[in-house]
């Protein structure tokens, strides 16, 4: 682009997705001076670190580290934080880009809600509605926040599950207006359109999960002590639905197997590529087991182990010392017996087939490009690579992409674990950033 062409430029840019990589581009950027808008789709910033217990190689508290980020994102004066809210289209415009953004109603007005919580309590589904943050193992009402420490710290009546919203009643008058002492819920409320106009976008969409139910020989959604890895770290936090007691069924498992590659570098679900994160998550979540219940036994079926990053291979010595045993080869089925499961395999390197009782089973369920990303990508015009997640620029050059003034921040252009994704980001603010200091 010449200097010339961006004489128009507006200093301005638009980051789409408040996970851990958007807040970080969006925190660079409006540190640099510009104003930045920050659209995520949940009522929440955080993304799915912010559902995470600890952090590898260094065990570091997730929520100790992505609070006061969120925060910071929430209050800072350059950003223009748009949550529970989408694209509803967006195009080049000359050099810039005219995006219309829809703001979703949640039925509460957000400049009264203290977020006290009065709603949730008083809403008589309480307790009834899967919370999605928990991974569907903890219950919310139709009043909510997805988590305790969410920005911003509004409450939000789900549409699809509130009486009122879906049924226009809830008992004689809907309970959670009764207790709202401010006067914050409003269920006249209407989505309203925004539209802005920017010099750069960044896109930080996030990823989605492999479905473990697309391998049904492993169990998943048949039996319940079959979870995945995301499902364990809500189990494992003190923030999650058993307050960080890993309870199966009410009883502590004295034998847990874990099965990496779910849904990774797997020819039979088409996935060819690896999700770089599954080995080390997994040999942190084996680690915690045994720091929660010292005598349990912990076995990971493994094709290889890929600790690429630094301190990872030290981390990956730390669990095998610490009793964890690595066994290479993937089940082939995982069945029921009694109240426990069994875990059939070969060990490629023994050369035989074991039978192995488990109390929990923890599947590393890969990395997915999202199953939304084609909506933004057709109307921006981004390519994306076989594999699904949208294309970088070239190999050599992962942020920039296709469209000039796009670029590409954490797993929505493919899978990383979080010091990539901050690292991305980081790059992403700092060519958005270069792009639109042109004007000045
Ligand atoms: C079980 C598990 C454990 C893990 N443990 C670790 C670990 O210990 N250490 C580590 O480094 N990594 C770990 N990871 C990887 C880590 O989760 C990712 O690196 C990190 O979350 C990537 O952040 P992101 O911002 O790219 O994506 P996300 O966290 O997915 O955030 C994307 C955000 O964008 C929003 N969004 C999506 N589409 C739109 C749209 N169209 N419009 C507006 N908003 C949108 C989403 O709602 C979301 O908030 C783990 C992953 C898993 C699955």
């Amino acid at each position: 682009m010449s200097e010339k062409s961006l004489e128009d430029i507006i200093p301005e840019v638009l980051v789409i997705g408040g996970g851990i990589a958007g807040m970080q581009a969006a925190l660079e950027v409006a540190e640099k001076g510009f104003k930045t808008y920050l659209v995520e789709k949940t009522p929440s910033v955080g993304g799915r670190m912010a559902q995470l217990d600890k952090t590898f190689p260094t065990l570091d508290c997730a929520a100790c580290t992505i609070t006061p980020r969120m925060v910071e994102t929430g209050n800072h004066p350059n950003i223009e934080l748009l949550t529970y809210s989408e694209i509803k289209s967006i195009e080049k415009d000359g050099t810039n880009f005219k995006a219309v953004i829809k703001k979703n109603p949640r039925y509460v007005d957000v400049k009264k809600c203290a977020g006290c919580g009065a709603c949730a309590e008083a809403c008589v589904l309480k307790g009834k509605i899967p919370n999605e943050f928990d991974e569907s193992k903890g219950k919310r009402s139709a009043a909510y926040v997805p988590f305790p420490q969410a920005v911003p710290l509004k409450y939000t009546i789900d549409p699809q599950r509130c009486l009122t919203v879906t049924k226009g009643k809830c008992g004689k008058s809907p309970k959670c207006k009764e207790a709202c002492k401010a006067g914050a819920i409003d269920f006249g409320q209407k989505e309203e359109m925004l539209e802005v106009k920017v010099g750069a976008v960044i896109v930080a969409t996030g990823y989605d999960l492999f479905d473990a139910k697309q391998k049904p020989e492993l169990g998943y959604g048949k039996y319940d002590n079959v979870i995945t890895g995301l499902e364990f770290e809500r189990l494992v936090s003190s923030s999650g639905p058993t307050k960080g007691d890993i309870l199966i069924n009410g009883k502590k498992p004295k034998s847990v197997v874990f099965v990496q590659c779910v849904g990774s570098r797997d020819h039979t679900v088409n996935n060819e590529y690896c999700s770089r994160v599954c080995c080390m998550y997994t040999a942190k979540q084996a680690h915690l087991v045994r720091d929660k219940i010292p005598d349990a036994k912990v076995t990971i079926c493994y094709i290889d182990i890929r600790a690429f990053g630094k301190g990872f291979e030290e981390f990956y010595e730390r669990v095998q010392k610490e009793g964890v045993v690595y066994r290479r080869g993937l089940p082939s089925e995982i069945y029921k017996k009694d109240d426990k499961v069994v875990v059939k395999a070969e060990d490629t390197l023994a050369g035989e087939i074991y039978e192995e009782e488990a109390d929990l089973v923890v599947l590393a369920t890969g990395i997915m490009p999202r199953k939304d990303s084609k909506a933004l990508s057709e109307m921006l015009g981004l390519e994306h690579t076989p594999d699904k997640f949208y294309a970088e620029k070239d190999p050599q050059d992962i942020i920039n992409t296709n469209v000039d003034g796009v670029y590409l921040a954490g797993c929505c252009q493919g899978p990383k674990d979080i010091p990539d994704a901050v690292a991305q980001a980081s790059g992403a603010a700092a060519l958005a950033a270069k792009r639109i200091a042109k004007k000045k």
